[in-house]
C-alpha cells in the first residue's frame, strides 16, 4: 500500500527527521565527550599516582643516604635532612591514598605499601636513635642492619609501587590519548552535521519535488480552465494539493455544466439575447434573432443595433440607450424594429450596461402580439365603456353583500343622483322597502338581499324603486342580476330598466281594451240575438241561401263574443278583478252543466263524452268551474279524432279533488306543455283558423283554478292523447260531532 501523506504530515516529517537525527547524534556526542573527559581525568590521576609513588621511593632512598651520611659524619645537617624526609613520607602516603580512590586492587597494594613504609620508617628511626647514643659499633651494626633492612624494604616498596603504578602507567602510556578522542569527536561532529544536512536536503528535495510539480499542475489547470481547455489528469496523492485538485476538477465540471446550460438557454431562448458594444454594434447574438428579425446571427454581428430600429422610434430608442448606460440596473424600453422582410415587430428590451465590458447586454422580447392584444382590449374596453355609458338600461355592479361598487350614467338618471352618491350605498337604499327596512342593519340588509337575489338572479324581477332625489316617489323597475368573477371575487351586475312608461302604457292599453270590449259586447250580443231569431225562422221562413248566410253570421258573432269575453276575463284576472261567487256545491252538478254545454259541440265532432259520477262537494264558483271544464272539454273534442272518446274522471285525494279530461287526440309536444298556459299560445299556428279559438282559454282556466287555490296542468304523450287536469280543495265531510253542531246551528 502506498503511503498517502498529507501536506502537513510531510512538513512534520521534514522538520522531525533531521531533528531526531540531530538529537540522537548529540546524545552520542555527549556520551563520547564524557568518556573522553573520564579518560583525561584517569590519565591525570595515573600521572599523579606514578609521580607520588616515585616521590615515595625517592624519599626512602634519600632517607637511606641521609642516614649513611649522618653515620659517617655525624653532621646535624644529615640528621635534619633525615628528619625532614621522615616527616615527608606520611604526607606522600596520604596523597597516594587519595589518588587510589575506590580502586580495590590499588587499595590493597597501598595498604601493603603503608605497612612496608611504616616498617622502614621504624627501622630508620631505630638506626638514628642508635647513632645518637654514640654506640658506634652498635650503631653501625644497627645502621648496617637497618640499611639492609631498609634496602630490602625499599626494594619491596619499589616492587609494590611498581605494582601500584603498573596499570596507571599503562593508562598514561596508552596510545589512544585524549587528543585522539577529541579529534574523533570533531570528526564525528562533522560527519553527523553533514549527514543531518544531507537528510534535510534529501527530504526537502523529495517533498518539494512532489509538491512543486503538483502545484505546477494546479497552476496549469487554472490556465487551462480559463482558456476552456481540458484539464490535466488528477494529481496523485491524498494531501491537500490532491484534495484541492479534486475540488478544482469538480468545480471545472460544474462550471462546464453551468456554461453548457447557459449556452443551451441562450441558444434555445425564444427571446433574443445579445450584447452591443460601445459603438452600438452587435458583438454577440443568440440564434433567436432569426425568428425575431429574419436575420441569422452572422448577418447581424458587427451591424449597428439602430439599423434595426424603425425611423419613427429612433430618437426615443437613442434616448433609452443613453439612460441604460447611465443606469446601474437593468432598464426596459420598447421600440418598433424592422424585420428582414420589411415588416414591423414591436420589441421589449431589457438592457444592462457593463462598464467593465464596455457593452450593453440585452434581452429582446417580441411583444407585437401582446401590443395588438392590448390595443384590441383597449378598443374593446372603449367600446364597452361607450356602450355602457350610453345604454338606456341602468347598470350597477354590486358585491355579494349588496354594496354598490360602480354605476353607469343611466343609473344616475334612473335614481336621480350622481354616481358618487350611489357608489358605496347598500342596494336596499334604492327600493321602496327602505321605508320600513333599515339599510344600516345587517338583518334588514340580508333579508332584502335574499328576496332581491331570488327574484332577479338570472331572471327578470319587478321591484318598486325610489327616486333618491326630491319627493322620493316610487317607480317600477325590472331588474336582472348576473353573477361574474373579477380576480377571484364574486360580483353581481344588475341591469335596471325603468318600466314606468311601459307600465303606464300597458295600463292604458288594458283600460282601452276593456272599454272597447265592453262596448262591443253589448251590441254584439244584440246582433247575435237578432241573428238567432232570424235563423230559427222566428221572423218568417228564410230562403235557403239567406239562411246559410245568417247562420255564418251567427257563428262568427258567437266567436267574436267568445273572444271579447275571453279578453275581458283575462283583463279582469290580471287586474285581480275576476269576482268569484264561492259556494258549497256538488261537483256532479258542475260536470252535468258542462256536459250539457258541450254536448252538441261533441256531436258535431263525432266524439263520445263519458262523464264520471261523484258525490264530492267543493267550495267554488260554480259558473267559473263550468267555464274551466267546458274549455277543457271543448278543446278535447276539437282535437279528438271522429269516433274518439273524451272521458271526465274525478279522483278523490286527501283534502283535494282532481278532475281529469282525457282525450285520444294528437297530444301535446313536450316543449308546449308549460307554454299553453300563457297568453295566445297554440301548438300549431293554424289551430286558431282550423279549430277556432284564440289561445286564451287555458290562461283563463289557470287564473280561475289558481283563484280557487288549486293547480292546473297537462300530461300527454304526443300522438297518444292528452290528460288535462285541475285540482282544487274539497270540502271536508263533517265529523259526527260537527254534524250535531251543524244541526243545532
Ligand atoms: P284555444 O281557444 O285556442 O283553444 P286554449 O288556451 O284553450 O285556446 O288552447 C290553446 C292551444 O292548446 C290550442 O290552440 C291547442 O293548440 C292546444 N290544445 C288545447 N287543448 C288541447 C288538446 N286536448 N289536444 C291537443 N291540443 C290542445
Amino acid at each position: 500500500m502506498k503511503l498517502q501523506l498529507k501536506l502537513s504530515h510531510k512538513g512534520i516529517i521534514l522538520v522531525t527527521v533531521p531533528l531526531v537525527f540531530a538529537t540522537v547524534f548529540l546524545l552520542i556526542l555527549t556520551l563520547l565527550l564524557n568518556q573522553a573527559e573520564k579518560e583525561i581525568q584517569a590519565q591525570i590521576r595515573a600521572k599523579a599516582l606514578v609521580t607520588e609513588a616515585g616521590e615515595l621511593q625517592k624519599s626512602f632512598y634519600d632517607a637511606g643516604v641521609a642516614m649513611a651520611g649522618y653515620s659517617i659524619t655525624k653532621s646535624p645537617l644529615f640528621a635534619d635532612r633525615f628528619d625532614n624526609i621522615l616527616k615527608q613520607i606520611p604526607k606522600i602516603l596520604d596523597s597516594l591514598n587519595s589518588l587510589v580512590g575506590d580502586n580495590p586492587k590499588q587499595q590493597q597494594i597501598l595498604a601493603e605499601l603503608k605497612s612496608i613504609a611504616n616498617s622502614a620508617l621504624k627501622i630508620l628511626s631505630e638506626a638514628k636513635t642508635a647513632l645518637a647514643t654514640d654506640e658506634i659499633d652498635i650503631a653501625q651494626m644497627k645502621s648496617r642492619n637497618v640499611y639492609q633492612q631498609a634496602r630490602a624494604l625499599t626494594d619491596k616498596l619499589k616492587v609494590t609501587i611498581n605494582d601500584l603504578t603498573a596499570d596507571e602507567e599503562q593508562l598514561v602510556n596508552k596510545k589512544n590519548s585524549p587528543i585522539d578522542s577529541k579529534l574523533q569527536v570533531k570528526i564525528f561532529l562533522a560527519i553527523g552535521f553533514l549527514i543531518n544536512i544531507i537528510i534535510a536536503v534529501l527530504l526537502a528535495l523529495f517533498f518539494s519535488k512532489g509538491i512543486g510539480k503538483r502545484i505546477e499542475i494546479l497552476t496549469d489547470n487554472s490556465i487551462r480552465l480559463a482558456r476552456g481547455q481540458e484539464l490535466n489528469a488528477l494529481v496523485s496523492g491524498n494531501d491537500e494539493i490532491a484534495q484541492l485538485d479534486k475540488v478544482f476538477h469538480a468545480m471545472a465540471v460544474n462550471l462546464q455544466e453551468a456554461m453548457e446550460k447557459e449556452r443551451a438557454i441562450v441558444e434555445n431562448a425564444a427571446d433574443v439575447i445579445c450584447s452591443i458594444n460601445s459603438e452600438g454594434k452587435f458583438s454577440a447574438i443568440s440564434p433567436a434573432c432569426k425568428e425575431l428579425w429574419g436575420y441569422s446571427p452572422d448577418e447581424l454581428l458587427g451591424r449597428k443595433f439602430v439599423d434595426l430600429v424603425c425611423n419613427d422610434d429612433l430618437p426615443e430608442t437613442i434616448k433609452s440607450a443613453r439612460q441604460v448606460r447611465q443606469s446601474k440596473v437593468t432598464t426596459a424600453f420598447e421600440n418598433r424594429t424592422l424585420k428582414k422582410d420589411g415588416s414591423l415587430v414591436t420589441v421589449l428590451w431589457s438592457a444592462y450596461w457593463s462598464e467593465r465590458e464596455r457593452s450593453m447586454f440585452c434581452v429582446a422580447h417580441d411583444i407585437t402580439q401582446r401590443k395588438l392584444a392590448e390595443e384590441a382590449i383597449k378598443a374593446s374596453e372603449e367600446r364597452i365603456r361607450t356602450i355602457i355609458e350610453n345604454m338606456m338600461v341602468g347598470l350597477l355592479i354590486i358585491t355579494p353583500s349588496g354594496i354598490i361598487e360602480a354605476v353607469n350614467p343611466s343609473s344616475e338618471r334612473i335614481f336621480g343622483v350622481t354616481a358618487k352618491e350611489l357608489v358605496g350605498k347598500h342596494i336596499l337604499a334604492l327600493f321602496s322597502e327602505s321605508r320600513f327596512m333599515d339599510y344600516s342593519k345587517d338583518y334588514d340588509r340580508n333579508q332584502f338581499l335574499e328576496t332581491f337575489f331570488t327574484k332577479s338572479l338570472n331572471r327578470v324581477g319587478e321591484f318598486d324603486a325610489i327616486k333618491l332625489i326630491g319627493n322620493d316617489e316610487d317607480f317600477p323597475v325590472e331588474i336582472s342580476l348576473t353573477e361574474f368573477n373579477v380576480g377571484g371575487s364574486l360580483k353581481f351586475m344588475a341591469n335596471i330598466l325603468d318600466v314606468s312608461e311601459r307600465k303606464e302604457l300597458e295600463k292604458m292599453k288594458k283600460e282601452f281594451v276593456a272599454t272597447v270590449s265592453h262596448e262591443l259586447r253589448t251590441p254584439l250580443t244584440s246582433i247575435r240575438g237578432s241573428l238567432t231569431l232570424l235563423s230559427v225562422g222566428a221572423l218568417g221562413v228564410l230562403p235557403e241561401g239567406v239562411k246559410k248566410v245568417v247562420s255564418i253570421a251567427e257563428r262568427n258573432t258567437i266567436r267574436l263574443i267568445g273572444l271579447i269575453n275571453d279578453i275581458l276575463d283575462i283583463e279582469k284576472l290580471e287586474a285581480g278583478k275576476l269576482d268569484m261567487v264561492m259556494d258549497d256545491l256538488a261537483l256532479s252538478n258542475v260536470i252535468e252543466r258542462s256536459q250539457e254545454s258541450v254536448k252538441s259541440f261533441a256531436e258535431q265532432h263525432g266524439v263520445n263524452l263519458i262523464m264520471a259520477q261523484t258525490d264530492i262537494k267543493v267550495h267554488a264558483d260554480g259558473d267559473r268551474l263550468v267555464q274551466v271544464l267546458v274549455n277543457l272539454l271543448s278543446n278535447a273534442c276539437k282535437f279528438s279524432p271522429k269516433g274518439g272518446n273524451v272521458r271526465v274522471d274525478v279522483i278523490d285525494i286527501p283534502n283535494w279533488v282532481e278532475v281529469r279530461v282525457i282525450d285520444q287526440g294528437r297530444g301535446i309536444p313536450e316543449k308546449f306543455k308549460n307554454l299553453l298556459f300563457q297568453k295566445f299560445q297554440q301548438v300549431e299556428a293554424s289551430d286558431s283558423r282550423k279549430k277556432g279559438g284564440t289561445g286564451l282559454g287555458l290562461v283563463i282556466c289557470k287564473g280561475i283554478i289558481e283563484q280557487h287555490g288549486g293547480i292546473i296542468g297537462v300530461d300527454s304523450v304526443e300522438g297518444q292523447g292528452s290528460t288535462f287536469y285541475f285540482r282544487i280543495p274539497k270540502i271536508k265531510e263533517p265529523t259526527e260531532i260537527n254534524k250535531v253542531i251543524l244541526k243545532q246551528a
